[in-house]
């Protein structure tokens, strides 16, 4: 028997989150819906047909959450199709391939039903950052070229460096374009600077949680996700200050980003380092210090490393994934690669990073950390996950939502990355992903 109006479903919240990536809608509910859909097109809409619910206020809100600059939505119409069915209709500003799916309760949250919108032809990422200017900061001129793979456009930037290098008299090597050769001129005359590096370096930067995932959130009401994309953003800037080297956000505003394709979004651009960054929290707000994360390879290092890992990796539940296709992208991402040399390097990013950190905060544990952190899983980058400070603690939670730490913090951390790489200098690329 179909559910009347008195039994009908309620909506709890309606949420939006617009990004470049997908804009996802929200509808969170009192009990699971259910629901169909269908795409038409000149001009392409989405239309939702949700059975048992009645249109109420708070879905009417909806109309009024769609901002006039998402990507992909232009108005969203709703109305009662039939007695208990609630008909959407997304008016859509390009074509698009909508995942619809629904969620059961997980932390604070009830039922969700979740339309994520993506592109239905998305395009090149590196392109997107070249169009944007964010991407070749190395004066070299190249012209945008979506039908080129990323790991091709890559290749090319890596010519054009050598090419530059090999026109100046103090690098005699670049003749032989023996790699290892490349990578042992750690000696620049003209600058001071630890390290001068041989090609353009690729990092990326994963500011933890997003969108439908806060992330832990602190007594005074910051949010890890508004804190981690805060510090992110100003350790992009202080890396970009260096001619070599550019930088990748895997979000770079308010939306999920799943685990996995975190990882794949630095695989894409051929990342040299991976970082992902994130604020600790614990039941005992006394509980304070900064710490830094890399894979292991079985076990974690400690109880509390396992427990972390276990709560970073419920992201994926608490953000949204869309578990049909989900599973499909896991199996191409995680093949059993062997990852020792990926830890063995992640390591020591991690110590340096570690002991600059040490200077501005104090540590919540004096050494590196391994757990099965599901985001560090890159078999092929050096990644590790920094906990900058603890959200739960008062003291730490004013912090990091400070200036001047968070800027301190972003200038350890790149002290780190410096270091790493005077000590462990890039050797030219030839892998292809
Ligand atoms: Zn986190």
């Amino acid at each position: 028997m179909a559910p009347t109006a008195a039994n009908a479903t309620q909506i709890l919240a309606v949420r939006v989150w617009p990004a470049e990536d997908y804009t996802r809608v929200t509808l969170e509910n009192d009990s699971e819906l259910k629901t169909s859909h269908f795409v038409l097109k000149d001009p392409y809409r989405l239309f939702v047909d949700i059975e048992g619910l009645e249109l109420n206020t708070k879905l009417k809100e909806l109309v009024a959450k769609i901002k006039s600059n998402d990507p992909y939505i232009k108005q969203v119409r709703v109305g009662q199709n039939k007695p208990n069915v609630v008909r959407l209709v997304f008016d859509l500003k390009e074509e698009v391939s909508p995942q619809v799916f629904s969620l059961p309760p997980v932390g604070t949250y009830k039922h969700r039903l979740v339309f994520d919108l993506y592109p239905a032809h998305p395009v090149d990422p590196i392109a997107a950052m070249m169009e944007k200017g964010e991407w070749n900061k190395d004066g070299v001129s190249l012209q945008p070229l979506p039908e080129v793979p990323p790991a091709a456009i890559a290749n090319k930037l890596e010519t054009k460096s050598e090419e530059k290098l090999a026109a100046r008299p103090d690098v005699p090597a670049i003749a032989e374009k023996t790699p290892e050769k490349l990578a042992e001129k750690p000696t620049d005359k003209s600058t001071d600077k630890p390290v001068q590096l041989t090609r353009m370096i690729t990092i990326a930067i994963d500011p933890g949680h997003g969108g439908e995932d806060p992330g832990a959130i602190g007594r005074g009401g910051s949010r890890e996700k508004d804190v981690v994309l805060a510090i992110a953003k100003r350790l992009k800037a202080k890396i970009e200050q260096h001619p070599n080297m550019r930088v990748m956000l895997t979000r770079d505003s308010d939306y999920f980003v799943p685990l996995n394709v975190r990882v794949q979004k630095a695989r894409s651009v051929q990342a040299d380092l991976f970082m992902s960054v994130h604020a600790d929290a614990f039941v005992n707000s006394s509980a304070r210090g900064s710490s830094v994360f890399v894979l292991s390879e079985k076990g974690a290092s400690s109880t509390a490393a396992r427990w972390l890992a276990d709560k970073e990796n419920a992201a994926d539940l608490i953000g949204g994934v869309n578990i049909k296709t989900h599973d499909r992208q896991l199996a191409s991402v995680l093949l059993d690669l062997s990852t020792t040399a990926q830890i063995n390097d992640s390591l020591k990013l991690g110590k340096v990073v570690l002991s600059e950190i040490s200077g501005i905060n104090k540590l919540h544990k004096g050494s590196v950390e391994q757990a099965g952190f599901a985001v560090l899983k890159a078999p092929d980058i050096p990644s590790i996950l920094i906990e900058t400070a603890f959200i739960s603690n008062p003291e730490e939670e004013a912090k990091l939502t400070d200036n001047v730490y968070q800027d301190q913090l972003a200038d350890a951390v790149m002290k780190g990355i410096k270091k790493y790489f005077a000590k462990n200098p890039p050797l030219a690329k030839n892998r292809m992903t």
